[in-house]
């Protein structure tokens, strides 16, 4: 009401906290009606091969919201409110099917998608991820899911039990952004899990002379991963030093800007036909004249 918003109202409104609750309900109610309307939200697909580069095998389902009048928003800005307002169920479960539809149509990939801790606090959770995918014609044996020390941490019974559901029926599933949090070890003996993707902060640091641990690290991470029997990937893969050292390394899958961004999946067909090494070849082959 326009009465209501005088002058104390406004002053109330600049203080920086204030902003930001003022940006935040902004944010869900427009995110609100983009999952209603369907309009702005895309789930983009960013290519994860093998450690020797090549060939593509997967692809990791990642959000993007192109606002109609704010440009690209990142989802650093809106997963958080999307969870503090649960707005992340019928967000995540649109994912789901936006990924079942990708898988569909590479069978040869697995595709990735992120799940929320939140979204683990339905106990009907396990169940309605069958479900979805089921209507949805995707072979479980397709999809991974992605969950993060958040979810693990959160209440292990119960998580373990909706994880180990999940995995009775067929989906993978990989630790991400391992090696950032507080337990990463001890969630290894706690959880059946299939994958560790190794956090990109590690990662960034190879091939700086100045940062032999990250590489030791990883190193570390690698064995450990190998002798569970767990695949080893890592993700912010940017430069072909990276991608050397991490090959060298064991690293059975990397991801990362070198190889591809996330892009449309119209896109993904083209990175198929003409993969890294090839199109690494390609840019460098100087011109025949
Ligand atoms: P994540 O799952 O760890 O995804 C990897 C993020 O790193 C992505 O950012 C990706 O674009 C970015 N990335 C990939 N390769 C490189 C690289 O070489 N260098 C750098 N600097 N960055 C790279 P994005 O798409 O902005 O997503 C950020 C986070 O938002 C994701 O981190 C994930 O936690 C969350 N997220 C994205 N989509 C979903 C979703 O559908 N559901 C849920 N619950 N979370 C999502
Ligand atoms: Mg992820
Ligand atoms: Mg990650
Ligand atoms: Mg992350």
């Amino acid at each position: 009401h326009a009465k209501d918003e005088g002058r104390d109202c406004h002053r109330y409104f600049t203080r920086p906290m204030d902003d930001t609750i003022k940006r935040r309900a902004i944010i869900e109610e427009e995110l609100r009606t983009a999952l209603v309307s369907g309009e702005g939200l895309k789930v983009f697909y960013q290519p994860q091969v093998a450690g020797a580069g090549d060939p593509m095998i997967g692809l990791e389902a990642l959000i993007r919201w192109e606002h109609p009048t704010r440009g690209l928003i990142t989802p650093d800005q809106f997963i958080p409110v999307a969870e503090e307002t649960g707005l992340i169920v019928p967000l995540g479960e649109w994912v789901l099917r936006q990924a079942c539809a990708t898988s569909r149509r590479w069978p040869h990939l697995f595709v990735a998608v992120n799940l929320s801790p939140v979204q683990f606090r339905s106990s009907e959770f396990a169940k309605r991820v069958i479900e979805i995918v089921r209507e949805c014609g995707a072979d479980p044996h397709r999809i991974e899911l992605e969950v993060t020390e958040g979810t693990l941490l959160e209440n292990d019974e119960f998580t373990r039990g909706a994880l180990d559901t999940l995995r009775v029926a067929g989906f993978r599933i990989a630790l991400d952004d391992f090696g950032t949090g507080y337990s990463s070890l001890s969630y290894l003996r706690q959880y059946e899990v299939d994958k560790i993707k190794i956090d990109r902060s590690f990662t960034q640091h190879l091939g700086h002379a100045a940062d032999e641990d990250s590489a030791a690290i990883i190193t570390a991470i690698v064995a450990l991963g190998h002798t569970l029997g767990l695949t080893v990937a890592a993700e912010g893969v940017e430069t072909e030093d990276q991608w050397q050292a991490l090959a060298a390394m064991g690293c059975d899958e990397l991801q990362g800007y070198l190889f591809s961004r996330a892009i449309p999946e119209d896109e993904v067909a083209d990175l198929l036909v003409t993969p890294h090494r090839v199109r690494k070849l390609l840019s460098e082959r100087v011109p025949m004249s």
